[in-house]
């Protein structure tokens, strides 16, 4: 099977120009000015944006938690991100009750055997035992060298001082390994949430005074003090705001550091602010961390223009709207999580296009960076011939259009970004050489997404 994606106008982070693009089977296996079509189905691309197939690097399908699942299964929540360009996906292995590391990997990998898009995991250590270490050795050996903590005291996941440091000291024994943290302090949130409680107040409005952005930065702070001590590469995920992004930015300036470290945001934090809570579906709008002002808001969008965040990704994670409605009179009890891969190359280019952000970084931090920190470079995230995957976008700038949940290929009952305009669509996927998308249409009858060894 011989393809050709013709005059096209390429962004990734080999290319930035107009080029043709090969792919025989299901590689990228020539680049170039002009390539001259003999027996390939050719495809046209002129006046089109040719990007890399998506990563969404944080992605919950599945999840059990808040005493709610989300709608999307491994098999709904892929085919909704492989219709909205992301074909490759990292969700997170939270051992549920009773289950260990390993068992929880062991049932993550069964749920997503009919997966639309590829994947791989980060393994979530929600204890540190003296059966952890030989998991997580086991859990490296599997092909997953990415792993996450909560800092804070959600579900039943909270990590203490103690072990974080045993957990950063066991890491250090493997190459390439990644710990990532949920950053937001307890000790902070629950008196807040006590004395809210003392005066009735649990409505959704008082949400973001519980989650306060001292939280975020407190333990972000944490994090990286611990983390000094060790060699382990860490990440922040889900960075909301600008206290915890400005501690980043003083780490990651630092010289000599032993550590790599990198930060992610995610599309709510670079949309909204927390004007949202004044709405009446306030609680459509929950998630952790809250979301926050103007002024951080601002500073994510900063950070990004000066290279202080590496990855924009999701969280995806989808509650039903029924679920969330329940409990809209009480922030303590509500679902936290909000959809995001129906969105999130159509905001990221029509925000950041917006603000004026280099379309080329933009494009980066969505492919080659979150490919690269995980270990999936170039093989996906690029067009470098003969090792990356055709994972193909053709994407067209359009006249403004009003986003509508219901045209988005998605199980959810509601999006926080109905109504947002956008300027970008996707009128093309290529997945694994064969085209999987036009014109609005998923053409892919069985999935055929596979397991990443990294
Ligand atoms: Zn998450």
């Amino acid at each position: 099977m011989k393809l050709l994606i013709k005059d096209g106008f390429v962004i990734s982070k080999s290319y930035f120009g107009n080029y043709d693009i090969e792919i025989i089977n299901n590689k990228i296996v020539s680049v170039k000015k002009k390539i001259f079509p003999k027996k390939h189905k050719v495809i046209d691309a002129k006046n089109k944006i040719v990007i890399p197939g998506i990563i969404d690097a944080h992605v919950h399908f599945g999840l059990k938690g808040y005493g709610s699942k989300t709608l999307e299964n491994f098999i709904l929540g892929s085919k909704t991100a492989l219709c909205n360009g992301i074909t490759t996906v990292i969700d997170y292995v939270i051992p549920e009750k009773k289950e260990n590391m390993i068992q929880a990997l062991k049932r993550k990998l069964q749920e997503a055997r009919k997966s639309f898009v590829d994947y791989t995991f980060h393994s979530q250590i929600v204890d540190f035992n003296k059966e952890t270490p030989k998991q997580l050795k086991y859990i490296i050996n599997s092909g997953i060298k990415s792993f996450k903590i909560f800092l804070p005291k959600t579900e039943s996941w909270y990590i203490d001082n103690n072990k974080l440091y045993r957990i950063l000291e066991e890491l250090q024994k493997y190459k390439d390994v990644i710990l990532e943290a949920h950053c937001e302090d307890s000790d902070i949130i629950e008196p807040i949430i006590k004395k809210l409680e003392s005066k009735k107040k649990l409505d959704i409005k008082y949400f973001p005074l519980s989650r306060p952005s001292t939280a975020e930065h407190s333990a972000v702070k944490r994090f990286i003090l611990y983390a000094k001590k060790f060699n382990t590469a860490i990440y922040i995920v889900h960075t909301s705001s600008k206290d915890a992004m400005k501690e980043i930015i003083l780490w990651k300036k630092k010289k000599n550091k032993k550590f790599k470290l990198y930060a992610e945001t995610c599309p709510q934090y670079l949309t909204f602010t927390d004007n949202v809570f004044k709405k009446n579906n306030n609680y459509l709008y929950t998630c952790c961390p809250a979301i926050k002002s103007f002024k951080d808001r601002k500073f994510l969008w900063e950070s990004i223009n000066n290279n202080f965040i590496d990855v924009i990704a999701t969280d995806n994670c989808v509650f039903s709207k029924r679920d969330k409605f329940k409990n809209r009179n009480n922030f303590t009890k509500i679902p936290m999580g909000l959809p995001g891969t129906s969105i999130l190359l159509r905001s990221v280019l029509s925000e950041g296009i917006k603000r004026k952000i280099y379309v080329k970084k933009l494009v980066e931090l969505l492919t080659s960076n979150p490919a690269k920190i995980f270990g999936l470079y170039p093989k996906k995230g690029d067009f470098v011939k003969f090792q990356s995957d055709a994972d193909v976008l053709i994407i067209k700038k359009t006249k403004e259009y009003f986003f509508r949940n219901c045209d988005a290929h998605t199980i959810s009952d509601y999006s926080p970004y109905e109504n947002m305009k956008y300027e970008y669509n996707i009128e093309k996927i290529i997945f694994k050489g064969k085209l999987v998308f036009d014109n609005n249409k998923l053409l892919l009858k069985n999935p055929k997404g596979i397991f990443l060894k990294r």
